[in-house]
């Protein structure tokens, strides 16, 4: 018993500081995209041809990414001759709505709380039944990440359970295809009201990677009243957390 107390103690606390702190993410992280604002060359399409996910474009107004498509390579940092785009190491990039994920020069997505009264149901105490809907399980081992003791998501009153009677929302990974369609609309409506329904990662929010697939996997966004999208390939852990809690109008940095 004495050495376990020992062991404990010499290990310390381990959970982040976050929502206090946003704690140091690697250099290799990249989080929100930063568009200059200058014109693009002409007829360059040097960005927009290595993208595999078609999120990035330019129109009449500016350069753009879709993060609900983005699935944050990197190659367009890498490709662009004029270095129009960057990538910081912010890691709030979740958004209530799904054009809200369209980032433009000096505009970010934003997370408008839930409207007082699921707020006042949800805010301390938000159980969530996670549908994994063909995900490569990426989106799922950052989400189960999340009731470790780093992040301790439990103390936010937030947690995962088995049966979605017994939830407040459903979270869903994965595009969505065609034979997890029928059982994600099932399950959401197995959800008492009222609910919410959160998309996690690119696949879940547009298809990500697999929507130029034949099995008409556009994610969950086709079908369901998503109320807060969290983009990423897959989302950090922190992405996450952040998205939750701006969901519930609770403090975050
Ligand atoms: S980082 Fe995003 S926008 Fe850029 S090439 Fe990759 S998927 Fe496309």
């Amino acid at each position: 018993m004495l050495d376990i107390l020992a062991e404990r103690l010499r290990q310390g606390r381990r959970t982040v500081a976050f929502p206090k702190a946003v704690p140091d993410l690697p250099p290799r992280y990249r989080g929100l995209p930063v568009l200059a604002d200058n014109p693009c060359v002409e007829s360059c399409t040097a960005c927009a041809g290595v993208c595999p996910t078609g999120a990035l474009g330019v129109d009449a107004e500016s350069l753009f990414i879709d993060l609900g498509r983005c699935i944050l390579c990197g190659a367009c940092e890498r490709d662009c001759p004029k270095g129009m785009v960057t990538f910081s190491r912010d890691h709030r990039l979740a958004a209530s709505t799904r054009e809200g994920l369209i980032v433009r020069p000096g505009r970010r997505p934003q997370v408008t709380p839930l409207e007082p009264a699921r707020r006042r149901l949800f805010a301390r105490s938000l159980k969530l039944r996670e549908i994994s809907a063909a995900g490569c399980n990426a989106c799922e081992a950052d989400t189960n990440v999340l009731t470790t003791v780093v992040f301790d998501l439990g103390r936010f009153g937030i947690d995962f359970v088995a049966s979605p009677r017994h939830a407040d929302g459903v979270a869903i990974t994965g595009p969505v295809p065609r034979n997890m369609l029928a059982a994600t609309i099932a399950t959401y409506q197995a959800v008492p009201d009222p609910r919410v329904a959160i998309a996690i990662g690119g696949c879940a929010i547009s298809g990500g990677l697999f929507a130029a697939g034949g099995d008409a996997a556009h994610g969950a966004t086709p079908h369901l009243p998503v109320d807060l999208f969290i983009p990423g390939c897959p989302p950090h852990p922190l992405t996450i957390l952040d998205g939750l809690l701006r969901l519930l109008g609770l403090p975050t940095p």
